[in-house]
């Protein structure tokens, strides 16, 4: 009477503990590339409507516009460049021409 098993036992307890091991990281790689390029479809896409987002350049300030609903996106950095500019009326300056931006694209919509 032993209480050691017997080797095939133990080789298969290996290869089982192995093979799940296995199959876990390959189904966290899996779920990491899914993760990675759902992530991906959605650069520059419209957070409203999912249409393309254009970068604009406006008085030297980058605003990225949706194609379809003419929704603005500001990245953190433009939007400090916008508060932080020199000029203290660039706000109105930059929005005043980015919806006459906005009105021409939609009159060329129609
Ligand atoms: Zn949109």
């Amino acid at each position: 009477m032993t209480t050691h098993k017997k080797p095939s036992q133990n080789e298969d307890e290996y290869f089982a503990k192995r093979d799940a091991e296995l199959l876990r990281q390959h189904r966290q790689a899996a779920q990491r590339a899914a993760t990675e390029a759902e992530r991906k479809s959605h650069y520059m896409k419209c957070p409203k409507c999912g249409y393309d987002l254009l970068t604009g350049d406006w008085h030297g300030i980058q605003i990225d516009q949706c194609t379809h609903c003419h929704g603005l996106w500001l990245d953190a950095a433009e939007a400090e460049a916008l508060v932080k500019h020199p000029e203290p009326t660039i706000f109105g300056r930059v929005f005043r021409a980015v919806m006459r931006g906005v009105s021409g694209a939609r009159a060329s919509d129609s």
